[in-house]
């Protein structure tokens, strides 16, 4: 099993295997399988980052423990919190000193942590900051868990209660690793956070959709949609090109009836590009055949990133004309949120993750 025997440097990475890989490594080293159990709620309910913690391990495994393999897989670098609004964006670093952003977006009752999956990100659409920042590299299962947990330390573990895969990265590109936290966080004796309460969002990757379903567990899933039109998808996400909007469409679909959930399609309102009468009426035949609800975006700014060419020229749609966008939607039943902007002024909120440092 590659994933065991790779070592960082020397050392064999524990964080990021799931129950049944840390079972699978203590039998390896000649251990009980249960050991695997226990390191598992150690390391991903206790968030523990000490073997010494550990005490139903004995001294002499945790010695060797501490010899032979680590526990931390990303580091905090400095966080900033949104006066106006209380969102809080967190900085990390992985072992090989590359720069992840996470945010924690509260709301009245709940918070939710938004976490990255890739450093950058290589689909290039061309309303996002993530994209204009180009691809570095996939994030292992281990970093996309230790988001959490630097940000559950920081901030307390019981106020966060959903996770979106939404910050950098396309999750669906990096399936392995995604998968792999996912299956981390619905074990039983991980830190409270329920399937129920992940939501997985991705640009489109249809085949990928159709493998998340069959692996049943049960996370929600968004899809960026933008735009019921394939040319003009293509314009502003040129993924859209290798997967199109009908592909994606229908394995949406397929996803929602095997995990019995609906869809959130994603729309970032882009002024004269999808907020016309047209889009309006696409918008509203597609909820009619796919269980769903509509994330309304309001598109924030890219100013910070200095955007050259197409990605210059997008404008967001006035509030008054996303307000009645919003209400022709509802008025045809269909369930819509409106994402207000959260954490603009940290440049934290939706699409606007970019490393600076
Ligand atoms: N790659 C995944 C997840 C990251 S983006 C995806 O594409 O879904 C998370 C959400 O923020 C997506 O819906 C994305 O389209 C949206 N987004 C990106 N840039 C934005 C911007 N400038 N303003 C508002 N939302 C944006």
């Amino acid at each position: 099993m590659n994933r065991l025997t790779s070592k960082i440097p020397e050392k064999i990475m524990l964080k990021g295997l799931t129950l049944d890989e840390l079972r699978t490594f203590f039998i390896e080293i000649g251990e009980p399988k249960f050991r695997g159990e226990q390191l598992f709620s150690w390391m991903y309910n206790n968030l523990s980052t000490d073997f010494d913690e550990m005490l139903n391990l004995s001294k002499g495994l945790r010695n060797k423990l501490k010899e032979q393999a680590e526990l931390s897989s990303l580091f905090f670098v400095d966080s900033e919190t949104s006066l106006e609004t209380g969102t809080k964006k967190f900085i990390f670093k992985t072992r090989e000193d590359h720069i992840i952003e996470s945010v924690i977006i509260p709301e009245d009752k709940r918070s939710t942590l938004c976490i990255s999956t890739q450093v950058g990100c290589p689909l290039d659409c061309q309303f996002c900051a993530t994209g204009l920042m180009g691809y570095k590299k996939n994030l292992s299962a281990g970093e996309i868990f230790d988001q959490y947990l630097l940000a559950a330390k920081d901030y307390g573990k019981d106020k966060i209660t959903n996770i979106v895969y939404m910050g950098m990265g396309e999750p669906l590109l990096n399936f392995d690793a995604t998968v792999n936290s996912l299956m981390i966080f619905s074990e039983n004796l991980t830190a409270g956070i329920s399937s129920k309460k992940i939501t997985l969002s991705t640009a489109g990757i249809a085949p990928k959709i159709v493998e998340l379903a069959e692996m049943n567990l049960k996370v929600k899933l968004a899809l960026s949609l933008h735009s019921c039109f394939e040319d003009i998808r293509t314009s502003i996400m040129p993924i859209n090109k290798k997967y199109s909007l009908k592909e994606n469409l229908d394995a949406v679909a397929y996803y929602a009836k095997k995990t019995d959930t609906k869809i959130t399609f994603e729309y970032v309102m882009l002024k004269d590009i999808n907020d016309r009468e047209e889009d309006l009426e696409a918008l509203i035949r597609l909820s009619r055949y796919i269980p769903s609800k509509i994330n309304i975006i309001p598109f924030n700014s890219l100013k910070h990133m200095n955007p050259v060419g197409f990605s210059a020229e997008l404008e967001p749609t006035p509030k008054h004309k996303i307000e009645s966008f919003v209400q022709t939607l509802r008025d045809n039943d269909i369930t819509v949120m409106v994402r207000f902007t959260q954490g603009d002024d940290i440049a934290a909120a939706c699409g606007q993750l970019a490393v600076k440092y």
